[in-house]
C-alpha cells in the first residue's frame, strides 16, 4: 500500500466513524419543536372534527404523527400553564398559580435545564408570560414582553436586549426561529420552544386575513344561550359573549380612531396597516348601525364577530406552523425531529355563552396537542389515553436520555408511543386558583372516564358533579340528587388519593373539614 493510499484509507476511516458517531448521536436524542399557542381551541381544529375552518398544517402533524383526544392541563390559564410544561409540576409546588403579581422562580428544575445537560441546546422564542424574572435553561431566548402585542411587537432578547420588529407577530416568531435554526450549533440536538400569542384576546388577525371568514356565518353552540340553573359558580363569572365581550377593545367597533388608539394597539401600526385594519372594521361597524340589533340578536352578532377575528387569527398560526414543517423539511431535520403542537388550555367558542378558559369544565380543561415523531408514531395515530401538560417535562427528558428529576410529577408517556409497558391514567387532577378577571371561582376537582366532581372555594363553596356519559356538556350538577351522593363518597376518596399523591396543601385542608 503506497503512502497516499493508506492515508485515504485513514480518512475514509476517519469520516466512516464520524458519521456513525454522528448518526447514533442523532438517533439516540431527536431534536425537539415544541410549538406552544395560546388559548387555541380545539374546536377550532379540523383534525379534531372541527368545521369552523380548515387548519391543514396542524392537521398534518396529525397525519404524520399522534393526535391526543384526551389532553388536559393541571390549571387552565396562560401562565400557569406554561410553568407546568417547564417544571412537570403542578401550580402548588412550582409557585406559579395565577397570572396575577406572579414572577416564575427559574431556579428550579425545568426539563430544558436537563437536556442542556445532556447535551442539549436550547431556545424559547414568542411568547412565555412568565413575569419578569431573568429567563434560566435556555441558550437563546427571543421573547415577547408579557402577552407582548399583534403588529410591529417588541422582544426580549437573551440579555435583556429589547428589539423592535415590523410586521405580525406570529410572522414575526417563525422568522426568529429559523433565524436561531439556521445559526445554531450543528453538532447538538436542539430544543426549541415556539410560544404564539395568537390565538389570545383580542384577536386581531394579520390583514391577508382579515376577510378570511366574513362570508361564513357559524352555528351556535347548543348551549349558547345556558342559564346555569344548578350551577352557582357559572352564574356569578363574567366571561359571557352577552355582556362580558367588548364592543371596541374586543370587537373593533369604534366611534373614532382616538377610542380604536385608546382601546387597540392600533398606536403601533404602520400607517399603511392602520389605514387598511380600520376601514374593514368602520364597514362593519356601520353595517351594524344601521341594523338596530339589540337583546339576542345583538349577542348573536357578537359570536359571529369574535368567531371571524379568532378563526382568523388561527389562520395566522396554523400558516406559520406550516411553516416551521417546510423549514424542517427543506433542511432535512424532519426525520429526526420531534414536533409537537399545543395550546396552553382549551377555550370557549361560545360554549356556556363564553370566551376565554379557566374552568374545570371540558372545553378549558382539554387542550389540543399533536406530536410527529418519526419512526417511534406511527401516521395517523390518535391517543385515547389521558395524558397531561405535567407529563410533557418527563416525556421530553426521556426521549431525550436526560435524567427526569424525581421533583417532576408527571408521567413519560414515551412508553405508551413505544406500545412499551405504561400504565394509563385513571383519573386527572385539577386546580384553578386565580380569583379575579372573570370572576371565576377557584376550584379543584377529579375527573375520571366517566364523572367530573369539582370542589370550588373562596367565590362560591361547594360541590358539582357531572354525569359525562350521560351529560357532557355539563349542564346538570347531580351532586345533591340521591345517585349524586352515592357516586361523591368513592369519587371524594379518589380525589383525596390524588390530592395526598400530588401533595396539594390547600386542596388538603378544605376536604379535611369537609370530610371530617
Ligand atoms: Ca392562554
Amino acid at each position: 500500500m503506497n503512502k497516499a493510499s493508506a492515508m485515504y484509507k485513514k480518512f475514509f476511516l476517519i469520516l466512516f466513524f464520524a458519521i456513525s458517531v454522528g448518526l447514533q448521536v442523532t438517533a439516540q436524542q431527536p431534536n425537539i419543536v415544541m410549538i406552544v399557542s395560546d388559548d387555541h381551541a380545539y374546536q377550532a381544529i379540523s383534525a379534531y372534527g372541527s368545521t369552523m375552518m380548515q387548519t391543514p398544517n396542524i392537521d398534518r402533524l396529525a397525519k404524520e404523527g399522534a393526535l391526543f383526544n384526551k389532553a388536559y392541563v393541571t390549571n387552565s390559564i396562560c401562565g400557569p400553564a406554561r410553568a407546568t410544561i417547564l417544571t412537570g409540576k403542578y401550580s402548588h409546588l412550582n409557585g406559579f398559580r395565577d397570572n396575577e403579581n406572579s414572577n416564575f422562580d427559574f431556579n428550579q428544575d425545568l426539563f430544558v435545564k436537563d437536556l442542556q445537560k445532556s447535551g442539549y441546546q436550547t431556545a424559547w422564542i414568542g411568547k412565555m408570560h412568565l413575569g419578569n424574572n431573568t429567563p434560566q435553561g435556555f441558550d437563546y431566548y427571543d421573547i415577547l414582553p408579557g402577552q407582548g402585542q399583534y403588529y410591529n411587537p417588541d422582544f426580549i432578547e437573551t440579555g435583556n436586549i429589547r428589539k423592535h420588529y415590523t410586521g405580525y407577530v406570529s410572522d414575526v416568531i417563525t422568522n426568529i426561529s429559523e433565524q436561531w435554526l439556521n445559526k445554531r450549533d450543528r453538532s447538538k440536538p436542539f430544543c426549541l420552544v415556539i410560544g404564539h400569542k395568537a390565538t389570545h384576546r383580542t384577536w386581531m388577525p394579520d390583514l391577508q386575513d382579515l376577510d378570511r371568514f366574513e362570508n361564513k356565518t357559524f352555528p351556535l353552540p347548543k348551549d349558547f344561550f345556558d342559564n346555569y340553573a344548578t350551577r352557582p359558580a357559572a352564574k356569578v363569572q363574567d366571561m359571557t359573549i352577552a355582556k362580558t365581550m367588548i364592543m371596541g377593545y374586543d370587537l373593533k367597533m369604534f366611534d373614532s380612531e382616538a377610542q380604536a388608539e385608546k382601546e387597540s394597539t392600533i398606536a403601533r401600526m404602520t400607517p399603511e396597516q392602520r389605514k387598511i385594519f380600520l376601514a374593514h372594521y368602520n364597514k362593519i361597524y356601520a353595517d351594524l348601525k344601521a341594523k338596530h340589533l339589540t337583546g339576542n340578536a345583538l349577542t348573536e352578532w357578537k359570536y359571529q364577530r369574535y368567531m371571524r377575528d379568532y378563526l382568523a387569527t388561527a389562520a395566522s398560526l396554523d400558516r406559520n406552523i406550516g411553516k416551521v414543517l417546510d423549514y424542517l423539511d427543506k433542511n432535512d431535520l424532519s426525520k429526526n425531529t420531534i414536533v409537537i403542537y399545543l395550546s396552553d388550555q382549551g377555550f370557549y367558542m361560545g360554549e356556556h355563552g363564553w370566551f376565554d378558559k379557566r374552568w374545570m369544565y371540558e372545553e378549558s380543561f382539554r387542550t389540543p396537542m399533536l406530536m410527529r415523531y418519526p419512526g417511534v408514531i406511527k401516521p395517523g395515530t390518535k391517543i385515547n389515553d389521558f395524558i397531561m401538560n405535567l407529563d410533557l417535562a418527563p416525556t421530553l427528558l426521556d426521549a431525550g436520555k436526560a435524567a427526569i428529576p424525581a421533583s417532576m410529577q408527571g408521567q413519560s408517556f414515551l412508553p405508551l408511543l413505544k406500545h412499551q409497558h405504561y400504565s394509563p391514567r385513571e383519573a386527572m387532577y385539577y386546580h384553578y386558583y386565580e380569583n379575579g378577571e372573570h370572576s371565576v371561582s377557584p376550584h379543584f376537582g377529579i375527573k375520571t372516564t366517566r364523572y367530573k366532581l369539582i370542589r370550588f372555594y373562596k367565590r362560591v363553596e361547594g360541590w358539582e358533579l357531572f354525569d359525562l356519559e350521560k351529560d357532557p356538556h355539563e349542564l346538570k350538577n347531580i351532586y345533591n340528587t340521591p345517585r349524586g351522593q352515592q357516586l361523591s363518597k368513592t369519587l371524594k376518596k379518589q380525589l383525596d388519593g390524588l390530592i395526598e399523591k400530588y401533595q396539594d396543601k390547600d386542596a388538603r385542608s378544605i376536604l379535611d373539614t369537609e370530610i371530617k
